[in-house]
């Protein structure tokens, strides 16, 4: 069963902006300019995206629509089907690798497999492809389209200048975010795009997931990485090999971040799961630095 779509704000948050949430799995933000309307984020399914898009209706008026892919993981732009004929959709170029690469069908022949509102998903790629950075002139409000990797190569934030408010869908993340592999390089990705986010110096960070909207997010996710980095780096090139490292007392989820009370059993795994990854590709930086020290 797809989750119901509802509109949501925050405290402070302009009403300009809308968060367009589909329960507990994602959240899209919708935009509203003088010039365009800008959707971020198509939700999991077509049914989702046209539910949020009926929800809209009331706020788009006559202006154009244009859509936002931030990035091709399944939940946020498996709505696409429901756009087409209706806005152009805009994503980063790497999407369109992503979206090549087998993995893209394996992923939705797995979830079509166990749940049947993930059977008439079409993969829609995006209309509009940049690398780098793009900029949408809105008027009275700017959007800049900024590249932040790491989660997923294709990742894409978005910066709001006139409110200081950046939509950074899943390169921020409470209670903690995912690299993209256990690969070194990917790790200084994440960390890297977390720091451009934090020298952003925004007033308000809104992430895809967790329902947060405080800046502090971003500088707990780098306090993570920090300490995890730390824990690792102690640690000898005899004990990074155990393969049951990710089980010692010390390197568990709980040993650098709270796991929220009330938190379901299955989220709780999730971010378990995100963790085993970071701490994988933690553990793949520090052999490299022994291995050149
Ligand atoms: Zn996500």
């Amino acid at each position: 069963m797809n989750p119901s779509v509802e509109l949501c704000s925050y405290p402070e948050l302009d009403d300009r902006i809308v968060i367009v949430r589909a329960g507990d799995e994602v959240d899209a933000v919708f935009v509203r300019t003088e010039r365009f309307n800008v959707l971020i984020d198509t939700l999991g399914t077509p049914e989702l995206c046209m539910a949020a898009l009926d929800l809209l209706e009331a706020q788009t008026n006559a202006r154009p629509l244009i859509v936002i892919n931030s990035h091709m993981d399944w939940d946020h732009f498996w709505g696409n089907a429901a756009i087409v004929g209706r806005a152009p959709i805009i994503a980063h170029a790497a999407a369109l690798d992503r979206l090549g690469d087998p993995s893209a069908q394996e992923i939705l022949r797995d979830k079509a497999s166990q749940e049947s509102r993930f059977r008439n998903v079409d993969l829609i790629g995006p209309d509009i492809t940049f690398s780098g950075s793009m900029t949408l002139n809105g008027g009275d409000l700017t959007l800049e389209l900024i590249h932040t990797p790491g989660h997923t190569p294709d990742h894409i934030a978005v910066w709001i200048p006139e409110l200081r408010i950046c939509l950074a869908v899943d390169a921020v993340e409470y209670p903690i975010p995912e690299v993209w592999s256990k690969n070194a390089d990917d790790l200084r990705l994440i960390r890297s795009s977390l720091e451009r986010i934090r020298d952003l110096d925004a007033r308000l960070v809104i992430p895809a997931h967790g329902r947060t909207y405080s800046p502090s997010a971003v500088d707990k996710n780098l306090d993570y990485f920090q300490a995890l980095a730390d824990r690792v780096g102690s640690l000898s090139e005899s004990q990074v090999a155990d393969p049951q490292l990710g089980g010692s007392s010390d390197l568990r989820l709980e040993d650098f971040v709270p796991i929220p009370d009330g938190m379901p059993s299955d989220v709780v795994a999730f971010y378990r799961n995100c963790h085993e990854t970071n701490l994988g590709a933690t553990v793949q930086a520090h052999i490299e630095k022994l291995k050149f020290a």
